[in-house]
């Protein structure tokens, strides 16, 4: 089917989504990660950004937070960008696990495969795979770098979350040095988890993430700056990947309910591609079992749903001025 929404219905689709959303209750923050148990879990932020680069902020869109596990997409782009996607796929894999995030049974699963680069196991071995080889400083610079391209803007180290992550990160030294019994470790392995650990770290707000999920939405070209980030082809590649795993366990059940790819975080963010159309960013601390944030899960859904979107629905979808 050919459909037009026009830029209003959509700014209008946000605010309620927004306003409706507010009251959402249950989940409570991270507590595994002792930063992340303390941050107010009353901050709510909603953010889109279209591909022509048009952005509606509401709420808590300027507060840095975790950006967590979504960090995993832009190191995956960037792993992609420097090994191309075929050879991410034969040294990682893209893989659903249908397993939480931090899972070392789907290591063990997937034939001692990392699986995906958007749970922790391959997410590590995307971070060793960055070039330039044995250079701490420089993957460091690489990796934010990305980041910043794919935003517009840049990051920021929280660096209270940073310590507070290296000291309670055992599960993912395990995951680690597993990989590394498997050959799945391309560089240092210290070096390749402090590189996780620290992008984790990083603060980011949901206004700067929703310009990231619409640069991937725009075929690797940051629509506010204009600038060609990473080659088209990477596009349909990095989304399919936070299609099959962007909510871990519970993927299959967010992808039928809301209809967009997205990619969620335990620092509370949550980042969707439509593509072609639009990124979109929520955020809000408190977490369901999965480590999703709950009132960011709410507040997408209803906007797909009140615009009547789906990335599946075959339908062909223009965005117009008013
Ligand atoms: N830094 C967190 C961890 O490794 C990220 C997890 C997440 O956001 N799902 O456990």
């Amino acid at each position: 089917m050919q459909r037009s929404i026009t830029i209003s219905q959509i700014k209008q689709a946000a605010r309620e989504a927004y306003d409706e959303s507010k009251g959402v209750t249950g989940g409570a923050n991270a507590n595994y990660i002792p930063y992340l148990a303390n941050i107010d879990p009353e901050l709510f932020g909603l953010s889109v950004t279209l591909t022509d680069g048009t952005s509606f902020n509401f709420g808590d869109t300027d507060y840095r937070f975790g950006i967590e596990s979504v960090s995993k997409v832009p190191t995956a782009i960037l792993a992609m960008i420097q090994h191309t996607p075929d050879g991410v796929l034969r040294q990682i894999g893209a893989d659903a696990t249908g397993l939480p995030f931090n899972s070392i049974f789907a290591i063990l699963l997937e034939n001692d495969h990392p699986s995906t680069p958007l749970v922790n196991a391959g997410a590590i071995s995307a971070c060793s795979m960055i070039a330039p080889q044995g250079a701490s400083r420089e993957k460091w610079e690489a990796i934010t770098g990305n980041i910043t391209d794919l935003c517009g803007s840049a990051p920021e180290l929280i660096d209270e979350l940073y310590e507070s992550e290296t000291a309670t990160n055992f599960n993912n030294r395990a995951i680690s040095w597993l990989l590394k019994n498997y050959n799945r470790i391309y560089d240092d392995v210290d070096m390749s988890l402090d590189l996780y650990t620290r992008q984790c770290s990083l603060g980011i707000t949901s206004s700067q993430l929703a310009v990231m999920g619409s640069t991937i939405a725009n075929h690797g070209l940051n629509p506010v700056t204009g600038k060609q980030v990473f080659d088209a082809e990477i596009s349909p590649k990095i989304t399919t990947m936070i299609a099959s795993v962007g909510f871990y366990q519970h993927t299959g059940d967010w992808l039928f309910t809301s209809g967009i790819p997205a990619k969620t975080g335990v620092g509370g963010g949550v980042m969707g591609v439509m593509p072609g159309l639009f990124g979109i960013a929520a955020f809000a601390p408190p977490l369901d079992d999965a480590g999703n944030s709950v009132k960011a899960q709410a507040v997408i859904k209803k906007f797909m749903n009140k615009l009547g979107l789906n990335f599946l629905s075959g339908d062909n979808v223009t965005i117009t001025a008013d």
